[in-house]
């Protein structure tokens, strides 16, 4: 098992690929600790992962919200009394409310950043010094390709995530002496609630991915919880800092 006694905090971890990093960690042996911000679903994937025999808490909260944030940390310390892995899934694509710098209101803007940003901030600034403690301790991050496009219509979440890139070096720079490795991981195309509302219902421009795309195909929740696996695990005990795309070649082809 690849996470044999590790702990796991992996936020929004009730849907899409955050759920399926739940089961695959699980799995491979971790103490999982699911975070959301809806009860029902949490408890959903709780007794999923109880009814398999595995050991995993579901703490509900907001992690753009500080307290809530530290509500998963401390409960997480609570239960398992360490935590070596936080995956900073969480994160909003919100294409009713996001738009072009010009059009976005202003209160939207700080939600969706708060929402993909602060709240990375915030489970790094209460996991990190707990990590410090170990000497040990491996951040998984999630930006998105589109933070490396000029997008042109979703400003504040590229926006939020090409902070998450710079915030990501600094964490990795500063705390590696201290046994932390930060990464991050860019999503392409992800069959999720998150892109079937959208590319996967619009038949013109799934066929624009498909065509684009070296892989012609969207990605599987899965093979982006495979990635953050081998960054979870002590197989990149020599990878920090860096990103890694996962989005089937379409950075590639210009
Ligand atoms: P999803 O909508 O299926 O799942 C995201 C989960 O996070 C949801 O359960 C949501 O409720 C939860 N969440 C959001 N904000 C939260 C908060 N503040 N506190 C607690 N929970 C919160 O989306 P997904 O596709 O699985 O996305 C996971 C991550 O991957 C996100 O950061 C997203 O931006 C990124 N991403 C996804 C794609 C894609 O194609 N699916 C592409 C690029 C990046």
């Amino acid at each position: 098992m690849r996470l044999k006694e590790k702990v796991a905090i992996i936020t929004g971890s009730t849907n899409g690929i955050g759920r399926a990093a739940a089961r695959l960690f699980a799995r491979e042996g971790a103490k999982v600790v699911l975070n959301g911000r809806r009860q029902s679903r949490g408890e959903d994937v709780l007794n999923e992962l109880q009814n398999n025999g595995y050991d995993s808490i579901f703490v509900r909260g907001d992690v753009s919200v500080s307290e809530e944030a530290k509500n998963i940390v401390d409960s997480a310390l609570s239960r398992y009394g360490r935590i070596d892995i936080l995956y900073n899934n969480a994160g909003v694509w919100d294409k009713e409310k996001d738009g072009t710098l010009v059009d976005i209101d202003e209160d939207d803007w700080d939600r969706i950043i708060a929402l993909n940003l602060k709240s990375t901030y915030l489970m790094c600034k209460y996991t990190i010094p707990h990590m410090v403690a170990q000497k040990n301790g491996s951040i998984i991050n999630t930006a998105s390709i589109v933070a490396l496009l000029g997008l042109g219509d979703r400003d504040a979440y590229c926006a939020a995530k090409s902070a998450i890139i710079s915030l990501n070096k600094s964490v990795a720079a500063k705390y590696g002496h201290s046994g932390i490795r930060s990464n991050v991981i860019y999503p392409g195309s992800v069959r999720t609630d998150m892109v079937d509302n959208e590319l996967l219902k619009d038949p013109e421009i799934l066929k624009n991915w498909i065509t684009v795309c070296p892989i012609p195909r969207v990605g599987e929740p899965e093979e982006i919880a495979n990635l953050a696996l081998f960054l979870a695990s002590d197989e990149s005990s020599f990878i920090t800092g860096t990103d890694i795309v996962a989005d089937g070649g379409y950075m590639i082809v210009p």
